[in-house]
């Protein structure tokens, strides 16, 4: 049987998409990447960003006719959505048969089996359970599809609570994964060929810090995972300023492949809305870890998370927002009107601030941000970086020359083009040269040096 995976959101919906792809790959299963080949077909859910409802909806309607033509077809919607709808989905979606939660996602394999054999079966996996969901590591190498980079999760949940966050709800509670689990899925995955790994959590400075923690910190793990031999780049996300520590700061000046780039959710700037926001942390200290972490790494690339507009924020705290930004000089950053997610502290809050308002803000915001952007990357130009080479791009092309597309250890995109004849036969996960030849409002643009 063939199955087709949607996913919505974050890297964390992405590691396990690919978990469970690999899962059904091992039991036997095809993948497919045409809804319209699938026997079974499974969307990941996020509820973070705006409209998350209606994207499933939409989703699910334009799969209604796949179901028509042939009922046998098996339909399951997982994720942060599919947590906090629960089986209402059933109501509106009757054609939908599993339900899963973030926690029920090492289930979903050993259930399809389940609603095959059974058809007039509906299942819904959506407690959360008191441990880390572990699951069987299984790797398909023909899923990573040379892709030189692989997500690992080494938590679910948090336990934070932000004003504005759904997370802990659909995510539930902070429950670390076993460090020697998330050891032997790094091996395993450097042994299939993975040249970079990202660690993913909501917030990895507090790995470890919760009932299900087996005395390795956050810290130890990067360590551990640096060792590994054939690991050529590790990154991880998302980091709360709360809780990183000066020791982790460190790390970027110790390890040789510990990508010199961090994701430090700023939020806002104003020490009134950061507090109503419970994000516990004053402006000055979020500028105190920036002189840290430059002080270590002089090129380490920052990127933040900013919301604007949210309950209460006046002109004045945005300003303050702009403000950061200016002094921290984000080399990019990712940035959004506040939108009420359901059940959160945030949603009963007031006074909301008028649309309008929200996307005059928004818009200043981001124009200073591009400049910001632009000159970051403008630093590179004439710069020669190491890219790792993760697949072929569409951009550029031209008859005789093969375009790529790669990082640099800072995390930006760089594209350059190689003339067909001198690709070497295992070039994707292969480590170049490439001197910055032009910048582009988001992406680099280069050529290969010796
Ligand atoms: S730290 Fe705050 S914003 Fe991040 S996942 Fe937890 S509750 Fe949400």
């Amino acid at each position: 049987m063939k199955f087709f995976i949607r996913t919505f959101g974050c890297q964390m919906n992405v590691a396990d998409s690919f978990w469970i792809s690999s899962a059904l790959v091992s039991k036997g299963f095809e993948v497919t990447y045409q809804e319209k080949d699938a026997d079974i077909i499974l969307v990941n859910t996020c509820s973070v960003r705006k409209k998350p409802e209606e994207k499933l909806y939409s989703f699910l309607g334009r799969i209604y006719p796949y179901f028509k033509k042939n009922p046998e077809l098996i339909v399951g919607v997982g994720g942060c959505v599919a947590q906090q709808l629960g089986e209402k989905i059933w109501k509106k979606f009757p054609f939908v048969r599993l339900i899963f939660g973030t926690d029920g996602v090492p289930y979903v394999p050993q259930t399809i089996t389940k609603l095959i054999s059974t058809p007039s079966l509906k299942i819904s996996l959506l407690d959360f359970k008191d441990f880390y969901p572990e699951r069987d590591i299984v790797i398909e190498e023909e899923l990573l599809n040379n892709h030189p980079v692989a997500y690992v999760n080494i938590m679910q949940g948090c336990n934070n609570f932000c004003a504005y966050c759904i997370v802990p709800y659909t995510r539930g509670r902070q429950k670390s994964r076993h460090s020697e689990k998330v050891l032997e899925e790094c091996k395993r995955l450097v042994d299939a060929g993975v040249k970079e790994i990202m660690l993913l959590g909501q917030n990895v400075n507090s790995y470890g810090k919760d009932k299900y923690g087996d005395g390795v910190s956050f810290e130890d793990l990067l360590v551990k995972v640096s060792k590994i031999e054939g690991l050529k780049r590790i990154r991880f996300t998302t980091s709360h300023p709360k809780d990183i520590s000066d020791k982790l700061i460190e790390l970027f000046g110790k390890l040789d492949n510990l990508c010199p780039a961090i994701h430090l959710p700023l939020q806002a700037g104003s020490n009134r809305i950061l507090k109503l926001m419970g994000r516990k942390y004053l402006k000055e200290d979020y500028l105190r870890i920036i002189d840290k972490l430059r002080k270590v790494r002089e090129d380490i690339v920052i990127t933040t998370d900013l919301i604007v507009g949210f309950p209460g924020e006046r002109e004045e705290d945005f300003r303050e927002t702009l403000d950061m930004v200016k002094r921290v000089e984000f080399d990019s950053s990712f940035s959004f009107k506040y939108s009420d997610r359901p059940g959160t502290r945030a949603e009963k809050m007031e006074p909301k601030v008028p649309e309008e308002v929200k996307s005059k803000r928004l818009k200043e915001l981001q124009n200073i941000q591009d400049e910001l952007t632009l000159k970051s990357m403008n630093k590179l130009h004439n710069q020669t970086v190491e890219v790792l080479v993760e697949g072929r791009s569409s951009k550029q092309l031209k008859k005789g020359v093969v375009s790529f597309r790669g990082r640099e250890p800072g995390g930006r995109v760089v594209n350059f083009l190689v003339n067909k004849e001198m690709v070497p036969s295992v070039f994707i996960g292969s480590i170049v040269n490439i001197k910055i030849t032009e910048v582009k409002k988001h992406s680099l643009f280069g050529e290969v040096r010796k």
